[in-house]
C-alpha cells in the first residue's frame, strides 16, 4: 500500500550566546578567563551580596553596539537593564541582569548574510541583541554532591537572536548562520568563539510543519552542542525525530533536549509545562543607557571590512575564485597576512596558490601560525619566519623566470626553515647555462672516467646518464641539464 508522504518544512530558530571578550566582568572588576581554580574571581558585586553595587563595563557595552551595528540593526538609543528574577544556584543574586522588549535591546530589527550553496547570499533576519552577564557552572564532585563555580558568573555575555518566524529551514543553513556569525565576532574582536570551551553557545530551537500550512508546528529546543558538526547533526536529527513523531500520528512536545555527540541522539532535558514568568523589571541599581547619533556613528565608521564584504571584494577587485577568496577569509588571519602580502606588491593569485597550498602545509606540519596576532590566540605555538615579504619576493622570482617552480618550492622550504630571503638564496640555486663552465666541467669528468668515456665511444651509449649525473654532481645540481647532456654528447663524439 502506498501513503500520499507529507513533505514537512523544518524552521530553526538560532539563539546565540557569545562571552565578550573584556578583562573584567560586567559589573565589577573581577577578571575574565577561561579554567582556573574554582571561586577565585568573585567579590561581593558578583556574588550579589547585599549593599553591593553594580558598575557597568563601557566596553562591554560597546561590544554589544559594534556587533549589532555589523548585523545591520537599529541601534536602541536609550536602553535599559531588567532583572530576570529566577531563583536556580547558578546565579548568587537570585536574578540575572538581561534586557528584556522588542526594542529595549541595544540592538534590534537585523539581518546577517549567509552562502546559500548556490553561489548566492540568503538574509537571514535578526531579532535582537542584547547584553546580559553570564552565571556559574554547576559541577559535580567526584566525591559525590554537587558544587558551583561562580568564576562565570557575571562575565559580559551577549545574546544574538535570529527573526522570528524563522528564516532557517535546513541543518545546513543552521551550521552556517553559526559560521558566519562566528566569524564576524572573530572579525569584531568581540568574542573568541570557542564552541568547544562554551565561550560561544548555540541553541537552536526547531519545529516542523506540513509544507504551505501557516503555523509553525511545537518547537524544542535543543542544548549542549559544542562544535559546528553538533549543530548540523542535532538540528538534522531534531527534525527526523519530529517528522517520525508526526508521521506515527503522535504530537511534538516542547521541551528542552540534550544533544549526545557520542550517539548522535537528542534525549529529554526538561518539558516546559508553561513559560516561566520572570518577572522581568528594570533593574534598580542600573540607571538607563543613553548613546548619541555621534557616538553610535563613530562606531559606525570605525567597523573593520567584514567577511561578506571581504569576500566579495577579493573575488570583484582582485580576481580570485569563489573557493581560494573563502579560504583566506574564513580565517582573519589568512585574511591580514594576504593583505599584507598585496600591500608588498603581491600578485594576489599567485600569493594566494602559494598560501593554501605550501605555506599551509608547511604551517600544519610544524604547527606554527602565520603572524603575532594569530599566536595571541594561541600563544603555545611559534610565529612562522616566513613574512609577506619573504612571501612575495619568492612569488616574484618565479613569475620573473630567475627560478622554476620546481625550485622555488625548495627555495620556499629552506626559507619556512631558516628565515633567509628568497632572493639570497635563488642567487645560489640559479641554473648555470654557461656554455664554457659547462664545457669545462664535461672535460673534467671526461677525462676522470676514461673508461666510461671509452664504453659510450664502444657503443655502450647509455653511459651517457651517468656521466652527465657527474657533471650535475661537480656543478652541485646548478647546472642546466639539458645544456649538459647536449655539451657532453658533442665532446664525446667530437
Ligand atoms: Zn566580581
Amino acid at each position: 500500500m502506498v501513503r500520499a508522504m507529507t513533505n514537512y518544512l523544518p524552521s530553526v530558530g538560532m539563539e546565540v550566546h557569545a562571552e565578550l571578550l573584556t578583562r573584567s566582568k560586567m559589573f565589577c572588576r573581577c577578571a575574565v578567563a577561561f579554567g582556573g581554580e574554582p571561586n577565585t574571581r568573585i567579590c561581593p558585586v558578583c556574588m550579589g551580596l547585599p549593599g553591593a553595587l553594580p558598575v557597568p563595563n563601557r566596553r562591554a557595552i560597546e561590544m554589544v553596539i559594534r556587533t549589532a551595528l555589523a548585523l545591520n540593526c537599529k541601534i536602541a538609543y536609550n536602553s535599559v537593564f531588567h532583572r530576570k528574577n529566577y531563583f536556580y544556584p547558578d546565579l548568587p543574586k537570585g536574578f540575572q541582569v538581561s534586557q528584556y522588549g522588542e526594542t529595549n535591546p541595544i540592538g534590534y530589527h537585523g539581518f546577517i548574510e549567509i552562502p546559500d550553496g548556490k553561489g548566492g547570499l540568503k538574509q537571514i533576519s535578526i531579532r535582537r541583541v542584547h547584553l546580559e552577564e553570564d552565571t556559574g557552572k554547576l559541577m559535580h564532585l567526584p566525591s559525590g554532591g554537587s558544587g558551583i563555580d561562580y568564576n562565570r558568573a557575571g562575565v559580559p555575555l551577549m545574546e544574538v537572536v535570529s527573526g522570528f518566524p524563522p528564516d532557517i529551514h535546513h541543518s545546513d543553513e543552521a551550521k552556517e548562520y553559526l559560521v558566519q556569525l562566528r566569524l564576524l565576532l572573530l572579525y569584531l574582536g568581540v568574542c573568541d568563539g570557542k564552541l568547544e570551551q562554551g565561550s560561544m553557545r548555540c541553541e537552536p530551537n526547531i519545529s516542523v510543519a506540513p509544507e504551505g500550512s501557516e503555523k509553525l508546528g511545537t518547537k524544542t529546543e535543543l542544548k549542549n552542542l559544542n562544535s559546528f558538526r553538533s549543530v548540523q547533526l542535532g538540528v538534522q536529527f531534531e527534525v527526523r525525530r519530529q517528522i517520525a513523531v508526526y508521521e506515527g500520528g503522535g504530537t511534538v512536545a516542547q521541551e528542552t533536549r540534550g544533544w549526545n555527540d557520542g550517539n548522535e541522539t537528542s534525549y529529554l532535558m526538561r518539558t516546559k509545562e508553561s513559560e516561566q514568568d520572570y518577572r522581568y523589571f528594570p533593574c534598580p541599581d542600573l540607571a538607563p543607557m543613553a548613546f548619541s547619533e555621534e557616538e553610535i556613528e563613530r562606531m559606525r565608521s570605525e567597523l573593520p571590512e567584514l567577511p561578506m564584504a571581504k569576500l566579495h571584494r577579493y573575488q570583484s577587485e582582485l580576481q580570485l575564485n569563489d573557493k581560494d577568496a573563502r579560504r583566506l577569509v574564513e580565517d582573519r588571519h589568512w585574511a591580514a597576512y594576504f593583505e599584507e602580502c598585496i600591500q608588498h606588491g603581491g600578485d594576489p593569485k599567485q600569493v594566494c596558490n602559494w598560501m593554501i597550498s605550501e605555506f599551509a602545509k608547511s604551517l600544519n606540519e610544524t604547527g606554527q601560525v602565520i603572524s603575532d596576532h594569530a599566536k595571541d590566540d594561541d600563544p603555545e605555538r611559534d610565529v612562522t619566519k616566513v613574512s609577506p615579504v619573504h612571501l612575495v619576493e619568492l612569488t616574484q622570482l618565479v613569475t620573473s623566470g630567475k627560478i622554476s617552480s620546481r625550485t622555488a618550492k625548495d627555495i620556499f622550504a629552506e626559507v619556512f626553515q631558516s628565515g633567509a630571503m628568497p632572493s639570497r638564496l635563488a642567487e645560489n640555486s640559479q641554473q648555470i647555462s654557461d656554455g664554457d663552465q659547462i664545457v669545462g666541467w664535461v672535460r673534467q669528468v671526461m677525462d676522470a672516467n676514461g673508461d666510461a668515456v671509452a664504453k659510450y665511444r664502444g657503443g655502450q651509449q647509455n653511459v651517457i646518464g651517468f656521466l652527465v649525473g657527474q657533471v650535475m654532481k661537480s656543478s652541485q645540481g646548478r647546472a642546466n641539464p639539458q645544456l649538459v647532456q647536449e655539451i657532453m654528447k658533442k665532446e664525446l663524439e667530437g
